[in-house]
């Protein structure tokens, strides 16, 4: 498979997410030091409770640990991102007084409040401060989805099998079909857990009519696949490792192929409210 994508992106746009994703990995580990992690059997507790493990689990997020890495991350987009360089430099010139804990629940509720008061008071767009509250989270959702993670992805009997992630509850950001089974596992990108799902069916309506399920690609690329579902109109972006190489960098692949989002959205397909609530 080709690497480069059959529409241009814009200059330094992948470049600049394999930077911040370095920078997430340095954050991960050093937060992976810092706790003591042993495996959990996760399965039994998403049967039982049927909800992502977030939503009764404890999720603690050190604050001084999160306030440093989201000055972290600001200094390397002012570093990177002309444009986004004058909202950065807002941003570190109040960081004593950021409200940082609502930050974390706010992005864990998709709740734009407290970005809309920032945008309001230091004049930084609400999506800025959105992506950088998120990005900031990302290593600290990481650490917290570690001891769930072997049983998650061993469980082949496919038991939570739905379409929001197990552990954070976020939407998929894209599949991937294994190499050596054909076996379907969905991506988090807040998170990085991988869970199966089955493999024809839509992750939104559950439908697995095979009719109503296709996919498509763009032409001379076979392994960067569009999953979408005519019922539902919902869609999914799908890599086959069968048609190009086994990929361990599901995130990195994500923002790759960002035209088949265009794509889809073109063709009328979007991302839909799951049946899970
Ligand atoms: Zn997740
Ligand atoms: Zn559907």
């Amino acid at each position: 498979m080709a690497d480069s994508a059959p529409v241009s992106l814009p200059k330094g746009f992948v470049e600049f997410y394999k930077d911040i994703e370095t920078w997430q990995n340095q954050v991960f580990f050093r937060l992976k030091k810092k706790s003591s992690i042993s495996q959990v059997d996760a399965i039994s507790l998403l049967e039982q409770y049927q909800q992502p493990l977030i939503e009764f689990t404890e999720f603690e997020v050190d604050i001084d640990d999160y306030q440093e890495a989201f000055m972290d991350l600001v200094r390397l987009i002012q570093g990177k991102r002309d444009k986004s360089g004058e909202f950065m430099e807002r941003l570190l010139a109040d960081k004593g007084n950021l409200p940082y804990e609502e930050m974390i629940r706010s992005t864990m509720h998709y709740d734009r409040g407290v970005f809309e008061q920032l945008q309001e008071k230091l004049g930084v767009p609400c999506n800025v401060t959105v992506f950088v509250a998120q990005n900031a989270l990302r290593p600290f959702l990481r650490v917290f989805a570690l001891p769930y993670e072997e049983s998650i992805r061993q469980d082949e009997d496919i038991s939570w099998g739905q379409g929001v992630c197990p552990v954070c509850g976020a939407l998929p950001s894209i599949s991937r079909v294994r190499f050596q089974d054909g076996r379907r596992f969905l991506f988090c990108s807040e998170c990085f857990t991988e869970w199966e799902h089955r493999y024809l069916a839509c992750i939104f309506c559950g439908n697995d009519e095979p009719n109503t399920i296709k996919y498509m690609v763009v032409e001379g690329d076979e392994a960067n696949q569009l999953f979408v579902c005519d019922k539902c109109k919902g869609y999914l972006k799908n890599y086959d490792e069968r048609n190009g190489t086994a990929r361990n960098d599901m995130f990195i692949t994500s923002v790759r192929t960002i035209y088949l989002d265009l794509l889809a959205e073109q063709q009328g397909y979007g991302l839909r409210e799951t049946d899970f609530n």
